[in-house]
């Protein structure tokens, strides 16, 4: 499975990351490879631990400065999500994420007003790129298992 990711995502990645003036280092595509491959939303660690798995091994580091580099330019995406945790997930249309209390589940939300910014602070603090809305509650799988369980949760 080793470098499997090269013939995938070299070329257009590649092509991207020069655009937006970076280098397309290994630790770059390996990277991006990994969260299409890995689809929805995971911590630099688990990126790290996946590439690991398949035969790829960029330090730690290296991950995670990619992953930081490439949020930066737009390439891939990055939220938070609370409890120290920084998620990544690869950029495609733009929203918002809800948080389960109980079983950390991350999901999307659907932005309401369609694109960037979406929310307009009434302070006059500068040019705003973008707003991240973080939806906190019980996610409905947790939801629906108290009700079959019948714990009065
Ligand atoms: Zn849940
Ligand atoms: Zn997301």
């Amino acid at each position: 499975m080793a470098y499997e990711f090269a013939d995938e995502v070299t070329d257009e990645v590649a092509a991207r990351l020069r655009e937006a003036g970076l280098r397309a280092t290994r630790p770059r595509l390996a990277v991006t490879w990994a969260l299409r491959a890995m689809a929805g939303h995971h911590t630099a660690d688990e990126v790290h631990a996946y590439l690991v798995k398949h035969d790829v091994t960029p330090s730690r580091m290296s991950v995670y400065n990619s992953l930081v580099a490439l949020a930066d330019v737009g390439l891939v995406r990055r939220a938070d999500v609370g409890r120290g945790a920084t998620v990544y997930e690869r950029a495609d249309t733009w929203h918002h994420h809800f948080v389960c209390g109980r079983c950390g589940q991350v999901s999307d939300v659907s932005c309401v007003v369609g694109d960037k910014p979406c929310l307009t602070p009434l302070e006059d603090v500068g040019l705003i790129d973008e707003a991240q809305v973080l939806f906190r509650g019980t996610c409905r799988r947790c939801l629906d298992a108290d009700a079959t369980s019948g714990d009065p949760r």
